[in-house]
């Protein structure tokens, strides 16, 4: 199977052109052999992995082909394996999943029971993920030459990390990333020169860490040609920290000295090297920055910038509004799909509008299958599907180059890591092919309702948090008789809004206190991503309770039927995202109430912090 080229320094320097060719080489030969590709991944994997106890208590006998698989394996989701990862994490090391020693468990942002899911993974991924990350520039600067010229400012973080009581890592997978070597010690290459020196992207606190990432960024804004960060929340944070700060940054600029709130050694003794005094640029920047407006500010400040680098498809689109503010319209490009279970693919072109992004999928990544899904007046059938498959539906699965144009399908991976027909629960609709290799865009994650950052809130979890929030409504007599929420992406960072309509029967008004302790609650009882967005990431911004004037839901309804809704089939969306719902709702706010500190957030499982 071919093996995409390393990116590398060759003779002692570095053949740009050549390797960009290699690469493109590697997209076109990988794309056109899909499905040999993707035959051999599947022989391979069954292969590595014959003997490990999951395959066999299946019965796959060592069969390594496709057929056989596709009879005996079924489709699964992460209940289906709990109890072996749970087996793993407490220290197993025999071959459950994996033949290889399972390194480390990437923590998802995916929930199962409020909890992070834990996913294996072997110290091998960590290739196959710089994989994917090599082809991102060769594939770029077709459409941007001489990106090689300059500097990308990106702003990267890890998260907190923990151990499973076995003793094993548990981390997102970014956090992982860029402690390996992979990202530590890569070669010098001009595609990955960033302004932020490792130091700072690897300081565990997150204020040093963006403050030094900022002012690394300010004093060598000439050179920076691209601008990002994992998610388009991400890089707003980023702006907005830069709203609050620039007076202490341009200071450092000044003077060449650096804040004395940056503690961490490394990260003083990593900036020290790049910054300089520099009044001219502190006085530039001091200009730009105490403008009224600071619309198009990343093309001012950084003013070479090409373009920005951000995920903004699936719920992140609701960010484009704001990126284009602070840009001046600069172009967003979205390189790349992935996830803690097994990295996808990439955007083959990227100056593309977001909502014609579409990701081929690389199929030396893992084994894919797509289950079709229907669906009906805009919901997919598949919400309420139960989550095995049965027998027709197992039959319906199809293989990477048998999805159709224009049909959505959910993603079913099987991973070298020990992951086999797992259901990653992202929708994804076929635009169009590369060679063999279909390309998707990402239509949605299933069942999510909200989200602002890396969290997803579904329906039942908002349900139950709403359930016990409206508790402390009880000594008042006061009901909620209908809710909905939105995710307020005008405010940095965003914030879960609920908009409740009350009944209330008591002659006590119910104290504003009650209010912020009914935000409080459903924070409290949202899961653990949501809560370490707000208490430890502070990526969310505190939750709000707004109540609407009696009748409002009933004219949400007529708004709806007078769209086209069915009346015997109207039920009160439990989110709004369209702009006139939303408006509608605001226009008949009688108060509102935010949550007055942050839920509480442990790092790792419920059970293993309640063993200590
Ligand atoms: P995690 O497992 O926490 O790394 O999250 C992975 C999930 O993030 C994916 O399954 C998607 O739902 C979402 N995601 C990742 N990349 C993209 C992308 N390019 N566009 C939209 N959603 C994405």
């Amino acid at each position: 199977m071919p093996e995409a080229p390393k990116t590398s320094a060759e003779n002692g320097h570095f053949v740009v052109d050549e390797n960009n060719k290699k690469i493109l080489q590697f997209i076109e030969e990988v794309t056109t052999n899909a499905d040999e590709v993707q035959q051999k991944v599947l022989a391979e994997i069954l292969a590595q992995n014959a003997h490990v106890e999951y395959l066999q208590r299946h019965g796959l006998n060592g069969h390594t082909d496709r057929e056989t698989f596709k009879k005996i394996m079924p489709a699964i989701t992460y209940e289906d394996i709990q109890s072996d990862i749970t087996r793993i994490a407490n220290g197993d090391k025999s071959q459950i999943l994996c033949s290889q020693p399972i390194s480390e468990f990437l923590t998802s942002s995916g929930t199962s029971g409020g909890e992070r899911k834990y996913m294996p993974t072997i110290e091998e991924e960590l290739a196959r993920r710089s994989q994917l990350y090599s082809l991102l520039m060769p594939v770029m600067s077709q459409f941007v030459p001489e990106l090689e010229k300059g500097k990308g400012m990106y702003f990267l973080f890890i998260k907190s990390e923990t151990k499973t009581p076995g003793g094993l890592p548990a981390r997102p997978v970014l956090t992982s990333y860029y402690k390996s070597p992979h990202f530590k010690n890569r070669s010098p290459d001009p595609y990955t020169n960033y302004t932020s020196p490792n130091e700072t992207i690897l300081c565990s606190d997150s204020y040093q860490s963006m403050y030094s990432q900022m002012l690394c960024g300010l004093c060598q804004n000439k050179e920076v040609l691209r601008v990002g960060a994992v998610f388009a929340s991400g890089f707003i944070r980023a702006i907005r920290f830069l709203e609050k700060h620039w007076p202490f940054l341009c200071h450092d600029i000044r003077a060449g000295t650096i804040n004395n709130q940056i503690t961490d050694p490394s990260v003083r003794e990593a900036v020290m090297k790049i910054l300089k005094p520099d009044p001219k640029l502190a006085d530039f920047l001091e200009a730009e920055c105490s403008k009224d407006s600071w619309q198009g500010i990343i093309t001012r400040l950084w003013s070479n910038t090409k373009y920005i680098d951000v995920i903004v498809t699936g719920t992140m689109s609701q960010y484009i509004p704001t990126l284009d503010y602070y840009s001046n319209g600069l172009p967003l490009v979205c390189t790349m799909y992935a996830s803690s279970e097994c990295y996808f693919g990439v955007n083959l072109n990227p100056l593309c509008k977001p909502s014609e992004v579409a990701y081929t999928l690389i199929p030396t990544m893992g084994y894919f299958e797509f289950l079709p899904v229907h669906r009906n007046n805009g919901v997919t059938s598949s919400i309420s599907m139960p989550k095995s498959l049965n027998e027709k539906e197992q039959q319906e699965l199809v293989d990477l180059v048998d999805v159709k144009i224009g049909q959505e399908y959910e993603l079913i991976v099987t991973t070298y890591a020990g992951l086999y027909r797992y259901r990653v629960g992202d929708v994804l609709r076929v635009a169009g092919f590369k060679n063999n290799a279909p390309q998707f865009n990402f239509i949605c994650r299933k069942n999510v309702v909200l989200s602002i950052d890396s969290d997803k809130t579904d329906e039942v979890e908002l349900q139950n948090a709403v359930k016990n929030a409206v508790t402390h409504l009880m000594p008042f007599d006061a009901h909620v008789t209908e809710y909905t929420s939105y995710a307020d992406t005008t405010t940095i960072p965003g914030h879960y809004v609920l908009f409740w309509e009350l009944n209330v029967n008591g002659s006590t008004p119910v104290p504003p206190s009650v209010f912020e302790d009914c935000c409080l609650t459903i924070e409290e009882s949202l899961n653990s991503v949501y809560r370490q967005g707000r208490a430890s990431d502070k990526s969310i911004g505190p939750l709000e309770i707004k109540t609407v004037e009696s009748g409002t839901f009933d004219k949400l309804m007529d708004y709806a039927i007078n769209l086209g809704a069915s009346i015997n089939q109207y039920k009160t969306p439990r989110c709004v995202k369209f702009a006139p719902i939303v408006e509608l709702l605001n226009s008949r706010v009688v108060s509102n109430y935010f949550s007055p500190k942050c839920p509480k957030w442990v790092p790792g499982l419920k059970q293993w912090n309640n063993m200590n």
